[in-house]
């Protein structure tokens, strides 16, 4: 890591927080090689923008796809679209089987309904802990997180440490959707077909449904639970998650 990007959180989007995202790659990129950084594609729309901007790089993050094997088809379908019309090959990192096999065999295929508990021990086994392993060895990685897209996401900065001190950007922090749709639609990029169906955020099929115009991107996620901060953990810190990552018992 340079000296450069050893900078504080606060110092970084001081200076260099309204870059376009193309802009901000650019400057990631010189500052850690492209080999020690990696970018989380769930291929939800934010996604698919930074997938493309990268597409521009000759050296590029390393795109990995979190399959907790509950996406729902249509996402499968798109990374098989963008596979066959860029050639893009994600890492694919899936749920460790022998902590899966026991958090089914106890709680049973759909326990994430039962209680907000069981849900984030799903999301901690088929989330969390792939996501450990795709960091490891990494010093930045990428995430397509908006600060527009719901209320737990409000304080969001372009540039923050997470708590292994990896520098983890947000190139599209400060977007609205509809600057999100443009892009999609000025390149003509691939999307899931669900963000036409009524769905603006997608996660896994069972926990994820269809909004109302006007209701908050993001409350279609876990629609069942009063917690207004529905997050899987992906991005919230270790002492605020409530998930475990191993069966319960
Ligand atoms: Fe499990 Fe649902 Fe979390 Fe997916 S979103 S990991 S199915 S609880």
């Amino acid at each position: 890591m340079t000296a450069f990007a050893q900078r504080t959180a606060a110092d970084l989007n001081e200076a260099y927080g309204d870059l376009p995202p193309g802009e901000l790659l650019k400057l990631l990129f010189t500052w850690y090689p492209a080999s020690q950084t990696s970018f989380a594609n769930s291929f939800g729309l934010e996604d698919i923008v930074i997938q493309h901007l990268l597409l521009s790089f000759p050296e590029q993050a390393e795109s990995f796809v979190l399959d907790t094997g509950r996406l729902p088809e249509e996402t499968y379908e798109l990374i098989e679209r963008w596979r066959l019309r860029f050639g893009l090959r994600p890492r694919i990192f899936s749920p460790r089987a022998d902590l899966l096999d026991e958090f089914l065999s106890e709680n049973g295929p759909n326990a994430f309904y039962q209680s907000q508990i069981l849900r984030k021990s799903c999301c901690g086994i088929r989330k969390l802990e792939p996501l450990t392993r795709a960091l490891a060895g990494k010093t930045a990685w990428i995430s397509g997180l908006r600060r527009e897209q719901s209320s737990a996401r409000a304080s969001l900065e372009v540039f923050a440490y997470d708590e292994d001190q990896r520098l983890k950007l947000s190139p599209l922090a400060n977007w609205n959707l509809d600057q999100v749709w443009t892009y999609v639609r000025e390149h003509n990029l691939p999307y899931n077909r669900l963000h036409d169906q009524g769905y603006p955020s997608i996660g896994c099929a069972p926990c994820t449904r269809a909004v109302s115009a006007g209701e908050d991107l993001r409350s279609g996620r876990w629609w069942w639970e009063t917690d207004l901060q529905r997050e899987c953990g992906l991005h919230t810190p270790r002492s605020e998650r409530t998930e475990h990552a191993t069966p319960q018992r």
